[in-house]
């Protein structure tokens, strides 16, 4: 079993991993930046030890400053958390060639996975459903593209096989913009990720985004635990996510729950991942797969039960995993909203010292959130200062508990993004349920 945890994370992410490794007696290192000392987690953690300068290039990145920061403290094991390096395949492979466990999956999987050619060719062959399209890159011969295109009908979306973040990727309406698109996004791919190899799908045009969690072991074992929505976005930032999805009937969990998880086992899956979907007309599309806990993993913690954090340190200790897939059973409904440092309208980010904090609570509430009274939000870091999380018995009791819970909090000091959650709990579309991935950014430039 692990017994001296490194953190290599910050913020909420990082408090959330600290509290499972209390309730596990594992002993817990965080590492910070300068700008972080004040951190929750930092003051809570059995050691501390600071590795750089504010700049994440220069400490939450910084792969060689992590490694000695686990070697001085005798860890034994470092998580990633979401972010920085969690998806970050040679960082892995570091961790691992230094005698440290690494909390996900093999460098290799990473890698497969990061490039969207490869994950994509390893889906196709497990039977995992996928946007149909080129099913390889995009071939030099401008006759041999057209032609291609015309096989898989426009709308068309073109995308960097190593792009990432919602970038490296180009629509495309009609055959005269065809050619031109190609060119540019293999420019702007080879310049931001060193890599021009670009591929083409169908674009679909009002999907919603509906993503499952599953658990994997050393073994072979495999489980689903359901599946989240996450369609209420913002320039592909997941702003409210939820669980399960409104509207999907069992018959469809069960059958592509089964199928992820036998291709878990075919492709030697470790540890958490979500597979990401575009859900369409009743059909799924696969588009990536997240190698790493995600930031809404609590919606599924709740109507699940499960801790998905213990039982990713439980399978990085080689442990085998207990829970079955009959065990798995959606209780209620879970909803969470991202809380952000930034206005509710313009959306610029709002750092500053928060003067009053308080959290709300009561029955099926969870705020997991690293801030308090007199905590100042630095400007360098990513804008969410937290999240809160209900669970309810339905949905509609769910978004009324939401709706309480948003008026209770209270942050004072700075700007965030609570009045943008409270109109969307109150907006009858996404009330409805199954609002597609484009709602809320056309809702938002309506206003
Ligand atoms: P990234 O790794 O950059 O996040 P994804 O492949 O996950 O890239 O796509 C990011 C977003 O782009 C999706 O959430 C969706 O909004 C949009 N997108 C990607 N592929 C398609 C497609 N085939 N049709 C419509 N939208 C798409």
């Amino acid at each position: 079993m692990i017994k001296k945890l490194l953190i290599a994370n910050r913020g909420e992410i990082a408090l959330r991993i600290l509290r499972a490794c209390r309730e596990m007696g594992i002993k817990t290192v965080a590492v910070h930046s300068t700008a972080d000392r004040d951190l929750k987690h930092v003051r809570l953690a059995d050691e501390a030890v600071c590795i750089g300068p504010p700049n994440s290039i220069d400490s939450y990145l910084n792969i060689p400053a992590i490694i000695s920061a686990a070697e001085v403290t005798d860890a034994d094991a470092i998580h990633p958390g979401y972010g920085f390096l969690s998806e970050n395949a040679d960082f892995a492979e570091r961790v691992e060639s230094s005698g440290f466990i690494f909390v996900g999956p093999t460098a290799a999987t990473i890698r497969v996975m990061g490039d969207k050619i490869r994950a994509k060719e390893a889906m196709i062959k497990t039977n995992v459903p996928c946007v149909p399209g080129s099913e390889g890159a995009v071939p030099d011969d401008p006759t041999k593209s057209l032609e291609m295109a015309e096989r898989i009908g426009y709308p068309l979306i073109i995308k960097a096989t190593g792009g990432g973040g919602g970038r490296g990727m180009r629509v495309v309406y009609d055959s005269s913009d065809l050619l031109e698109s190609i060119t540019m996004t293999k420019t702007e791919a080879g310049a931001a990720f060193g890599n021009d190899v670009v591929f083409m799908e169908k674009y679909l045009q009002k999907p919603r985004h509906i993503e499952f969690q599953i658990l994997a072991d050393n073994y072979g074992n495999a489980i689903h635990l359901c599946e989240r929505d996450c369609s209420m976005q913002r320039r592909n930032q997941k702003v409210v996510e939820e669980a399960p999805a409104p509207g999907l009937s069992t018959e469809q969990r069960n059958h592509l729950g089964n199928i992820l998880t036998k291709a878990c086992s075919e492709i030697g899956y470790r540890g958490a991942g979500t597979f990401e979907f575009l859900y369409e007309d009743g059909e799924f599309y696969f588009i990536e797969m997240n190698t790493r806990l995600q930031v809404e993993h609590p919606v599924t913690e709740f109507i699940t039960g499960v801790d998905l954090v213990k039982q990713q340190l439980l399978i990085a200790s080689g442990e085998r995993l207990k829970i079955k897939q009959e065990d798995i059973v959606p209780r209620g409904h879970a909803i969470e909203c991202r809380i952000n440092a930034e206005d509710a309208e313009t959306f610029i980010p709002s750092p500053g010292k928060i003067q009053r904090f308080h959290q709300p609570g009561g029955l099926g509430v969870r705020v997991d959130s690293h801030i308090y009274g007199g905590y100042t939000v630095p400007p360098y870091y990513d804008s969410m200062i937290g999240k809160l999380i209900v669970h309810a018995e339905d949905r509609d009791a769910a978004i009324a508990r939401m709706e309480g819970a948003l008026i209770e909090m209270v942050v004072e000091g700075i700007k965030t993004n609570i009045p943008l959650q409270r109109k969307i709990m109150k907006d009858t579309t996404f009330r409805e349920g199954g609002a597609g991935i484009h709602y809320l950014e056309k809702k938002l430039s309506q206003q």
